[in-house]
């Protein structure tokens, strides 16, 4: 051999490689495989629906499914008559308006609905709902609560929460500020966040007026039902200030409406162009999505992301950890690759917010830290998502095997949050998924205070000798 060659470490040309481990089969690689073709036309209302039609963004807004009698009208006989019953019996009970696009609904499988993901997202059915647990509340990250200016939440030291509207292209069943998103429900009156520029004005003059803010997240709703003049003057004010070094756009829809990147190019121009001139003042602003299941990302997904690729837009993903949905490794290690594979930094899986209604959709923080251990290592560490709850009393971001006490008996995991807030935040297992005996015990008001006392005490006792050992003063 060229001693040449073999300093370097390469090898001649026709040399046998030594494989230490065999070559992965092509067909193994299934987050590659990506739905194409005209999928829609299943769906009964789409059958004569072409592609020029369907990736019509506007034309997917008009057409998306609100109620049930626009369910029946679209899908049809593709399920039996007691599917439509228990769908109107849930949409009654559910705090979250429906709202599901075309693309979605012709992603459902409608043999078996009751077990599709995307179907357990979007789609109530009362036959599958739990009571809620006891210790639920309606705003339960207290984003009012820590709200100087309505819609604008300052929890942490350094970013904000800008809820600039209140609207979505979708809405999901498990949506943490269903007390504002959507219209009214038979359940919920929702408080008022409108897309009203007085109402942001007001935001931007708290905004300037504290130096130690640099990170805004623009949310909602959701930035995807913004004007393109919107995401202009949003984002032309925020780079205007001196302070404000990072802003996100957080949107769901490339998830549920991806074709709204290939055909509004008035959105993403403006989009775009806020991006540009960042760059060029040194600020990063980059799209935040929420993508769930593999099962949302289909060529026509690949097709919108890559053009946010190929214009500079960074993209980050945020999940939802849901029960049905991604709780098993196969599934959440497929998102994260096909994230990857579609250029989107997996950044958070939230283990669920204890939000009304869908306990159905809620797993427990030992399924999260399960799932944590079999991601960790499959990919690049960039493409690795931390696993978070966000801790109910706006406790913030904490990561999720990070509690200071964690009873699996009780299902009450403690957290401590020292940067954001004193005292201990408590997060809840769903309750159907503890043991009979435990379960009776949750059913009783004297017997639920005595538990969450003794894993207060727990948490307590365990950050005393924590801190004995620490040297961190
Ligand atoms: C999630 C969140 C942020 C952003 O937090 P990151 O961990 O930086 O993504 C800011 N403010 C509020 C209130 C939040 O909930
Ligand atoms: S897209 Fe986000 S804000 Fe809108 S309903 Fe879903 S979770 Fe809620």
């Amino acid at each position: 051999m060229d001693p040449d060659l073999k300093t370097i470490g390469a090898r001649p040309p026709g040399a046998e490689i030594t494989h230490l481990k065999p070559p992965v089969d092509p067909a193994s690689l299934t987050y590659k495989q990506l739905l194409d073709g005209p999928f829609w036309q299943r769906v009964p209302a789409y059958q004569r629906i072409d592609e020029a039609t369907f990736l019509d963004w506007s034309w997917q807004a008009k057409n998306s499914i609100t109620n049930p009698a626009k369910l029946l009208a679209a899908i049809q006989d593709l399920v039996p008559q007691t599917f439509f019953d228990d769908v109107a019996a849930g949409f009654h009970q559910a705090p979250m308006a429906i709202r599901v696009s075309p693309y979605i609904l012709s992603l459902i499988n409608w043999d078996d609905p009751y077990a599709d993901p995307l179907r357990r997202q979007f789609i109530p059915v009362a036959s599958k709902l739990r009571p809620d647990h006891p210790e639920l509340e309606l705003d339960s990250l207290h984003e009012q609560a820590d709200a100087p200016v309505p819609g604008l939440t300052h929890r942490y030291p350094d970013k904000a929460l800008f809820l600039v509207l209140d609207t979505c292209p979708v809405y999901c069943r498990f949506c943490t500020r269903s007390y504002a998103v959507g219209l009214d429900t038979d359940n919920v009156e929702k408080v008022s966040l409108k897309a009203t520029e007085a109402r942001w004005e007001q935001a931007f003059a708290y905004m300037a007026q504290r130096p130690e803010l640099e990170d805004i997240v623009v949310s909602g709703g959701d930035s995807y039902q913004l004007k393109a003049r919107q995401i202009t003057l949003i984002g032309e004010r925020l780079l205007a200030m001196d302070n404000i070094k990072r802003i996100r756009f957080a949107t769901k829809g490339p998830a549920v409406m991806p074709m709204k990147l290939i055909t509004d190019t008035e959105w993403l121009d403006a989009l775009t162009a806020i991006v540009e001139k960042g760059r060029r003042l040194h600020k990063e602003v980059v799209l935040h999505t929420h993508f769930n299941h593999p099962n949302e990302m289909t060529a026509i997904t690949k097709r919108g992301l890559d053009g946010l690729f190929e214009r500079g837009i960074l993209t980050r993903n945020q999940s939802v950890l849901i029960r049905g949905v991604n709780d098993t490794v196969g599934e959440m290690q497929t998102l994260i690759k096909r994230l990857g594979h579609c250029q989107v930094q997996p950044y958070y899986v939230y283990l669920h917010d204890m939000v009304k209604g869908v306990e159905d959709l809620r797993t427990t923080v030992q399924t999260a830290c399960d799932l944590e251990r079999h991601v960790r290592g499959i990919t690049a560490g960039f493409h690795t998502p931390t696993f978070v709850c966000d801790a109910p009393g706006g406790g913030g971001k904490r990561n999720v095997h990070s509690f200071e006490h964690y009873d699996r008996e009780t299902g009450i995991a403690v957290y401590t949050a020292p940067p954001v807030k004193p005292g201990y935040f408590l997060y809840f297992d769903p309750i159907d998924t503890l043991a009979p005996e435990v379960q009776a015990r949750w059913a009783d008001p004297a017997e639920q205070r005595r538990m969450v006392e003794a894993a207060v005490a727990a948490a307590h006792e365990a950050q005393r000798s924590n801190a004995r050992a620490s040297s961190i003063r």
